[in-house]
């Protein structure tokens, strides 16, 4: 069952993965469509600060349709993770998202950090970001990745419940692995594709004063160079290299030029498989490999 931790041990690496069709390893892109409701969520006045939330809406305004365009360029389809408050305030956007053979998926409403919060209102938000995404276009996502990296020990098996597929939250490998699984009738699984800090624009770019951020605006070169290392280490052990990034960040033109020289290294890597999170989990699963949720720790008395 997903969440016995006794049945678990957390020693436990995960398993190597093979990958299909004569693929060695994986990438994937995520685009993370935050926008005014990640600052919402950390303070909700911030919404009467016209300039800060126009910093925000350069994702959807500007940002998004740029990366679109890029991935176009590059027959390149990839994740769009959408709180349902974006995909509400950004309708036409979405489903522009949608047209163009891109996954969307579920990125929680006002971008809400659940750690702390009890299994109920965990549940409510998750259903209100599904209500969001399937009112504005149609879509019942199988990919989750919680807001902040943010999940709580009940998260698998709510997920369960709703069908999703996969998760893109935790960080304890870098092969995806399977995460919970739910036997009988009706069987389910969920895969886990794990994320990276160091593979995340947001330490790079997110500078809003009084706000968030780091307080350094890096030079694109840096993150550039950063993740052409893991990249092409990835590559070279059979892993799976999950980018993160925000178009409210990374849609600036510096920044998108240097995502365009790392898609352009993607191309050139022999046997390469560059998919959206859904592909790469969907294969994961098909492995029936044996659930790695690890152990609530304990503190000894
Ligand atoms: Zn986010």
């Amino acid at each position: 069952m997903a969440a016995d931790p006794g049945s678990h041990d957390a020693t436990t690496p995960a398993a190597p993965v093979t990958w299909p069709g004569g693929y060695q390893a994986a990438a994937t892109l995520g685009f993370d469509m935050d926008a005014e409701d990640v600052a919402l969520t950390v303070d909700p006045e911030s919404r009467h600060r016209l300039s800060a939330m126009s910093h925000q809406a350069y994702g959807p305004l500007t940002g998004v349709p740029r990366v679109l365009d890029l991935l176009e360029r590059y027959e390149v389809r990839a994740t769009f993770f959408c709180p349902g408050y974006t995909a509400e305030r950004y309708p036409d956007l979405l489903r522009r998202v949608r047209d163009a053979g891109h996954e969307i998926a579920h990125h929680g409403y006002l971008h809400e950090a659940i750690a702390g919060m009890s299994r109920d209102q965990e549940a409510a938000v998750l259903d209100r970001g599904l209500e969001a995404l399937d009112r504005v276009a149609g879509v019942r996502p199988v990919g989750y990745r919680a807001p902040m990296w943010e999940t709580t020990y009940a998260s698998a098996e709510l997920l369960l419940d709703r069908g999703f597929a996969y998760d893109s939250s935790l960080m304890d490998s870098d092969l995806p692995y399977q995460l919970a699984e739910r036997p009988g009738e009706g069987a389910r699984s969920i895969v886990e594709i794990p994320v990276s800090w160091a593979l995340d624009d947001w330490e790079q770019f997110a500078f809003v004063p009084e706000l968030f951020g780091p307080g350094v605006i890096e030079d694109p070169a840096k993150s550039l160079a950063m993740w052409t290392a893991e990249l092409t280490e990835a590559h070279r052990h059979g892993s799976c290299f999950t980018l993160t990034v925000h178009p409210f960040l990374s849609g600036r033109l510096g920044r998108l030029r240097a995502l365009e020289t790392l898609i352009q290294t993607m191309l050139t890597l022999p046997g390469l498989w560059l998919a959206p999170a859904r592909d790469l989990a969907e294969h994961v699963r098909s492995l029936d490999l044996t659930p790695r949720v690890f152990p609530q720790p304990e503190i000894p008395a």
